[in-house]
């Protein structure tokens, strides 16, 4: 019994793997933060992209190859505005008692898919669901892949603009990643509270990064 809490626990951990760099913030006294979006990109991402530009701000984007494929011009975009992009697998399974080969081709595939889009900086990884073990660990520990997990997610299905932006606010710090999904035909909730928490944070004087440009903040080489 204990053993297999152990594993459950281990699966969902956000700031604990057994192999490779895992990171869910950064220590840094500045006011930095890394705003990050999973599951790009969809119909909806056009809409959070024009958002970001009115603000001037960039933002880091997991994609799933699936949807690069289906939306290249989408990911063209996220690109030519500046933004970052990040793994978020290709067919976004979750990546737990999997063969190496299969997470090989989902990440590979993927990170081609986002070279392919015009790319060319540091690609982290983000597992779907956040869920890992030690074969998914394993594979981006050997192949110098880092992952990133998420310090402040508030993401309660079915919770109003407000709730997103009051939560968001509470618990973000010099630091943070914040991970919101803004990207699903439900997820309007988000959509709408994305403006108001980048004008909130700003105004208590946080500076959106991408992911590297924190991690290199952060001393994660
Ligand atoms: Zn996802």
């Amino acid at each position: 019994m204990a053993a297999l809490y152990g594993t459950y626990k281990l699966m969902n951990s956000r700031t604990y793997q057994v192999f490779g760099t895992l990171i869910a913030r950064v220590d840094t006294d500045e006011k930095l933060i890394a705003l990050t979006f999973d599951d790009a990109p969809t119909v909806y991402t056009d809409e959070v992209l024009d958002v970001l530009k009115q603000r001037q701000i960039p933002a880091t984007f997991y994609v799933i190859g699936q949807q690069i494929e289906k939306y290249p011009d989408t990911a063209k975009r996220i690109i030519t505005n500046g933004n970052e992009i990040g793994n978020h697998s290709y067919s976004h399974q979750r990546m737990i008692f999997k063969s190496q080969s299969f997470i090989d081709t989902e990440i590979q595939k993927t990170n081609d898919l986002i070279r392919e889009a015009g790319y060319e900086g540091d690609i982290t990884f983000r597992p779907p669901n956040c869920k890992k073990l030690f074969g998914l660990p394993w594979y981006l520990s050997k192949h110098n892949i880092k992952t990133i997990t998420v310090d402040v997610e508030p993401d309660t299905y079915g919770a109003s603009a407000d709730f997103f932006v009051d939560n968001t606010i509470k618990y973000t710090k010099p630091g943070s990643i914040i991970l919101l999904h803004p990207f699903c035909e439900t997820c309007g909730e988000q959509r709408k509270a994305l403006p108001l928490i980048i004008d909130a944070l700003k105004q208590k004087g946080y500076t959106f990064v991408t992911v590297s440009e924190l991690l290199q903040k952060g001393g994660v080489q």
